[in-house]
């Protein structure tokens, strides 16, 4: 299948409306088509289509019982797919719609049961980015969409991403340019008597606090390793996710600390002649003089390490690092969402320099 990549930042308004129809025309018929949205690309199909959402599947190479987003750009499109909204629901909805989170709500028997994974709850965001949200309106369906990744692989953060995984599986990637946040949305579980938080993401667990009381993040996301007897509520959380192929390790402590063990390490897996990269910050960048060494942005913005950090994954893959070593990361806002990544791509192999 040819792959047509459409750059939208550097089209005529013509060229632009007549992509829009052709995307509309795709989805309609069944088919695939990427696109830009302000936390990662997404791999969009019609929601309400079981042949449609199957191919997404097939597509990204993800298993079946791993439920899709539906992607709205209307709150009346929810009475579509959800059974009932609770006063909180739409407290959550009203606050943070369009935005990057997902809101859990109970489903209607319509939505098709390969797009929810066999689930009774549905799935559902509005994202805020302009080209999504014409995207979907101009489709006139609700799109389903995950990540626009083959499975395993990190998040599409720029369309040139989603070509490397996609080409020749889909007809058409619209080109938005880089994206804002670059880390998926915050999923809340609606569905109980209190928001469960079950993939942390730019929304934090504190401003959902300050909306409705009481709320958690899922227990079984919650540490700093796999929770063992208790299995996640999303279930795209048990899979290992955003995996570079190197084996990458994090490295914590107080920064100074962490420099020195991440130096030490690159010398010694150099002399045993494996390529290491270095996954580091604006602020310590020049202190790594061997390894391949990359900036994931700057501690003082951590809004910039969530924006760069499945490129820097990307780009170590392709530098053939055989081990990564990261810094690791804590901030109040972004701190659990960035980390919850980076445990995943390093399979939770962290090694601690506090002493
Ligand atoms: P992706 O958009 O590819 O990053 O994945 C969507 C995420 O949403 C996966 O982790 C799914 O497990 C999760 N998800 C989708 N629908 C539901 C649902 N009904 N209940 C719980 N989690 C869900
Ligand atoms: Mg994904």
């Amino acid at each position: 299948m040819y792959t047509e990549l459409i750059d939208l930042t550097t089209i005529s308004e013509e060229e632009r409306e007549q992509t829009m129809n052709r995307a509309g025309e795709i989805i309609r018929a069944g088919g695939l088509v990427a696109f830009p949205t302000e936390t990662v690309y997404g791999l969009g199909a019609d929601g309400m289509n079981p042949d449609a959402s199957a191919r997404i599947y097939e597509a990204k190479g993800r298993p079946s019982d791993n439920p899709l987003i539906m992607h709205i750009v209307d709150t009346a499109q929810v009475e579509e797919i959800a059974a009932e909204v609770s006063p909180d629901a739409g407290k959550i909805m009203d606050a943070f719609w369009p935005g990057p989170l997902t809101v859990i709500l109970p489903r209607k028997r319509t939505v098709p049961s390969t797009t929810t994974g066999g689930l009774d709850t549905v799935a559902i965001r509005m994202p805020s980015h302009p080209d999504a949200r014409e995207f979907i309106r101009r489709s006139g369906r609700i799109i389903a969409a995950p990540s626009a990744n083959i499975s395993g692989r990190p998040s599409p953060t720029r369309a040139v991403h989603v070509y490397e995984d996609m080409k020749g599986r889909i007809p058409m990637i619209l080109d938005g340019g880089p994206v804002g946040i670059g880390i998926e949305s915050t999923i809340v579980d609606m569905t109980g008597d209190h928001p469960i938080i079950l993939r942390p993401g730019y929304i934090s667990l504190e401003e959902i606090t300050d909306l409705v009381g009481e709320a958690e993040i899922d227990p079984a996301i919650a540490g700093r390793t796999p929770a063992k007897d208790l299995v996640a509520k999303a279930p795209g959380m048990k899979y290992r996710h955003y995996a570079p192929k190197g084996q990458m390790i994090l490295v914590e402590g107080e920064t100074a600390r962490v420099v020195k063990k991440i130096n030490e390490l690159t010398v010694l897996r150099q002399a045993e002649g494996f390529t290491v990269g270095i996954i580091g910050t604006e602020e310590t960048l020049s202190l790594y003089p061997e390894g391949i060494a990359k900036s994931v942005g700057s501690r003082e913005q951590p809004q910039t390490i969530a924006a760069n950090l499945y490129r820097v994954l990307r780009e170590m893959d392709a530098s053939g690092a055989d081990y990564i070593y990261a810094e690791s990361f804590f901030d109040e806002k972004l701190g659990d969402a960035i980390m919850n990544r980076m445990l995943k791509a390093a399979g939770y192999r962290v090694i601690s320099c506090r002493r």
